[in-house]
């Protein structure tokens, strides 16, 4: 027999081979440590070899794709939650959690693929949430679906709003808001909730405590650590403002355009030009800052020279470009 070498095939790929009598044979690629697969249990990431690009910002685990019009998907996988689902790569798939910023295609092509992908690795049904403006045609969508594939995925559909928090797991939530860019556009952050005991009941003991909890005392504050600020799609807005904003760890941000005579295309585009970084580098000075939605038009080189002549070297040490790859053979390197 011969055929096709696939070095290195994709678990689950189909391998076709030709016999000698031109017949084609087909199997299925197993899972193997030499195709990338981790035999960790429950762990379906693949190792090094998706076209999603892992960085670890401010120790947040983040694996993503983003290039204007083509794709954005930006999984955390850590917190269970992917802002956007580009093509639903397999990654994104087994996460519980999407958040939708916008219709357009390039951040949304793959929900319908999401909802039905979940089912076939054994995983409950799917969860999106979106901007109310996007809830009903998403629910149409998937009856489409429904009909030319015979069966319903299940999924569920979540409308947002702006400022009402979605709860995620326990301690746990998300916080939408509006952002500038197509209709009912939103950013999100992820937000840890803590509890943390009034200093006037420092040296108290548990039994005590439990019985000021039963009358009524309120003993402890609720804190809020906003983690991740995923912005999907804006050009500059009043969204910067937000303490929750401000206070992130992350700001996963866009910057689709470098060139001097592209501010056009930015605002025509409601986007994010260069020049627009130091204003919000300027609202939020604490974060670690993640840069998506680059165009293939832009060479990374040049956006890079040109991000540091704009924000200058200082600011540089925070910022880093999510489909920046480390150098060939230093593929560890963050
Ligand atoms: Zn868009």
């Amino acid at each position: 027999m011969w055929g096709v070498k696939y070095p290195n095939p994709q678990p689950g790929a189909c391998l076709v081979s030709v016999s000698k009598t031109k017949q084609l044979h087909f199997r299925v690629a197993p899972k193997t440590e030499a195709n990338g697969w981790t035999n960790r249990p429950g762990s379906l990431i693949k190792l090094g070899m998706g076209r999603l690009n892992e960085k670890i910002v401010d120790n947040v685990r983040i694996l993503g794709f983003s290039m204007a019009g083509e794709e954005t998907v930006i999984a955390v996988p850590e917190y269970n939650v992917c802002f956007d689902i580009g093509r639903a790569p397999r990654e994104a798939v087994t996460i519980d959690n999407v958040c939708l910023s916008h219709g357009h295609m390039d951040h949304a092509a793959g929900i319908a693929y999401y909802f039905s992908q979940r089912g076939f690795i054994g995983a409950p049904p799917g969860r999106v949430f979106l901007p109310r403006i996007l809830a009903d045609p998403v629910k149409r969508l998937m009856n489409v679906w429904a009909e030319i594939e015979g069966h319903h995925s299940p999924g569920e559909v979540v409308a947002v709003e702006p400022l009402k928090d979605v709860k995620l797991r326990r301690n746990l939530i998300v916080r939408p808001f509006s952002v500038n860019h197509a209709g009912g556009a939103l950013g999100f952050t992820l937000i840890e909730q803590r509890h943390k005991l009034k200093p006037e009941f420092h040296g108290k003991t548990g039994p005590q405590l439990a019985k000021l909890k039963m009358d009524g005392v309120k003993i402890e504050n609720d804190i809020e650590m906003p983690i991740v600020t995923y912005t999907g799609d804006t050009a500059t807005g009043r969204f910067i403002e937000h303490d929750f904003v401000r206070a992130s760890r992350v700001l996963i941000i866009e910057c689709t355009f470098y060139e001097k005579d592209h501010k056009n295309r930015a605002s025509a585009g409601r986007h994010m030009h260069v020049d627009d970084l130091p204003k919000v580098l300027e609202a939020i000075p604490d974060a670690k800052v993640l840069l998506t939605h680059l165009t293939r038009r832009t060479e990374l080189r040049f956006a890079k020279e040109t991000l540091k002549r704009v924000v200058g070297e200082a600011e540089m040490e925070r910022i880093a470009v999510l489909m920046e790859r480390p150098p060939r053979g230093d593929r560890r390197r963050r």
